[in-house]
């Protein structure tokens, strides 16, 4: 029988148990670190040890922590892999075992508990990184020419001073008749990465000069969706038992069937079953929609949500359906979801309602400006539809592109500049507070980064 989720969650937290290491529960998403908006991955809350600053309490942990990224939200739906919200199985060393028993560990749960076929696996390890790479060779057994040695993407920092090191990533190989000659890990159609182990093992100064640490860290991250799709033999993450019941939730509500849907359906029910776990999560711990930092990420994957709702024909509200049927995914490995369920509904009724009106308001005016059949929408009329009318930038941009129209940034660009100037003529009418936030704001359309956002506080009170 396949692995659900849930088993193989648990799998890899009772394989490292039995090797001595604290199970220690999910850090929220909100983390303690105050420079770091959100929870990226499974070492964030042991990063003050990583970096010497704490104690460990033990030698050695292992979690499966929630996290969330925000960088990786233009992939979802369209990559097979990425989500903004997913699970990061992590075992960590501090100043235990290093690069020979992380990587013997990681071989062992692979083929022994999650049963991978050895010939399906590729690792890959630092260009340098002669250790590891003799370790996969000579300790593991994988033929010297499989082992890829790669620049990028295989050294980690936690900033520009301080420890770091190289890491070794292991991939799955989805056709491995393709041979080892064409061994290219960039292509996603034939190897997804699943787990990361990164080797702490020096601290860099100020020159960029790398000096051994004393006391040497592993830290890794085991993607449970991507896990969870390669066990389960679907083709990508959210066909998975911990995403498609969200998705089939909100096929139903739309009146459609996932599995007979067109591509750009699908992406959005992708979307859609994506973003409802981040905002659930969200929320459950503590974040409300706001117009800044996570607030405002928050509130931009909640209107994502109902964007892709009306694109799949859904008219009115539906995301507390869709949002109870993720609480009841996630309920039994994070029971708060349930218990502040009253207040994840209400949150996503409010934001929803405000929104949907939004919504209703912003695209007839921009049906109106599109059946004029104009060769671009001016910056004008993007302004008019996000000052006055609360329209996101980024809408008008989605939805003009649908149309195969572009959207004149630069001058819309311009006119926040002429009102940023009005605004501050005015001041006596202005707030303060958010005319300072509003001055550091830059536009990133393809971005997702919420505190950038255009979106002022003024055009939120018009929602
Ligand atoms: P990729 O190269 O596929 O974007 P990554 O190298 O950025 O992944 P890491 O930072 O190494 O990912 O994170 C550790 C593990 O967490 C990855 O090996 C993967 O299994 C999982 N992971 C990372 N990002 C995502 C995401 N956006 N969605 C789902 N799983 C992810
Ligand atoms: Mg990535
Ligand atoms: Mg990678
Ligand atoms: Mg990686």
């Amino acid at each position: 029988a396949k692995l659900s989720g849930a088993q193989i969650r648990q799998k890899f937290l009772d394989f490292y148990a039995a090797k001595n290491h604290q199970v220690l529960p999910s850090a929220s998403l909100v983390p303690e670190d105050p420079t770091v908006l959100l929870t990226i991955a499974g070492m964030l809350p042991f990063k003050p040890i990583f970096l010497g600053q704490k104690p460990a309490e033990y030698p050695r942990a292992t979690t499966s922590q929630k996290c969330i990224r925000t960088n990786d939200i233009e992939n979802v739906g369209k990559t097979a892999r990425h989500h903004t919200f997913f699970e990061m199985l992590g075992n960590f060393s501090f100043g235990d075992y290093f690069k020979e028993q992380a990587i013997a560990w990681a071989w062992e749960l692979s083929t022994k508990v999650y049963k991978l076929p050895p010939e399906r696996i590729i690792p890959s390890v630092f260009v340098e990184d002669d250790e590891a790479f003799a370790i996969w060779r000579d300790k593991i057994g994988i033929p010297a020419h499989r082992i890829q040695r790669i620049r990028e993407d295989n050294f980690w920092t936690s900033g520009p001073t301080g420890p770091c090191g190289p890491s070794s990533e292991l991939f799955y190989d989805f056709y491995p008749e393709r041979g080892d000659d064409s061994i290219d890990l960039e292509d996603d159609s034939r190897f997804i990465e699943y787990y990361n182990l990164v080797f702490m093992q020096s601290n860099q100064d100020s020159e960029g000069k790398l000096t051994p640490l004393e006391k040497q860290n592993i830290d890794t991250g085991l993607g449970l969706e991507r896990m969870a799709q390669i066990l389960q033999g679907v083709p990508n993450n959210y066909e998975t038992d911990l995403i498609l019941p969200i998705i089939k939730t909100a096929a139903k509500i739309a009146g459609i069937k996932y599995k007979k849907s067109d591509e750009k359906t699908k992406t959005s029910l992708k979307v859609i079953g994506d973003h409802i776990r981040a905002v659930v999560h969200l929320i459950a711990d503590g974040v409300t929609a706001s117009n800044t930092d996570r607030g405002y990420i928050l509130r931009r994957l909640i209107r994502r949500v109902v964007r892709h709702g009306r694109l799949i024909g859904i008219e009115g509200a539906f995301t507390t359906e869709v949002a109870e049927s993720a609480i009841s995914l996630s309920e039994s490995a994070f029971p708060t979801v349930r218990e502040r369920e009253s207040a994840i509904k209400a949150e996503l009724e409010r934001e929803e309602a405000q929104f949907l009106a939004t919504l209703g308001r912003g695209e007839k005016l921009l049906a109106d400006i599109m059946a004029s059949k104009p060769k671009q929408i001016s910056g004008e009329d993007a302004f008019t539809l996000y000052d006055t009318h609360g329209f996101p930038f980024e809408l008008t941009q989605e939805i003009a592109a649908e149309q195969g129209l572009t959207v004149d940034e630069k001058g819309f660009e311009a006119e926040m500049a002429k009102q940023r100037d009005r605004s501050r003529d005015a001041h006596e009418t202005i707030d303060l507070t958010a005319q300072g936030a509003l001055s550091q704001l830059k536009i990133h359309p393809t971005e997702f980064l919420g505190y950038t956002q255009p979106d002022s506080s003024a055009a939120v009170k018009a929602l």
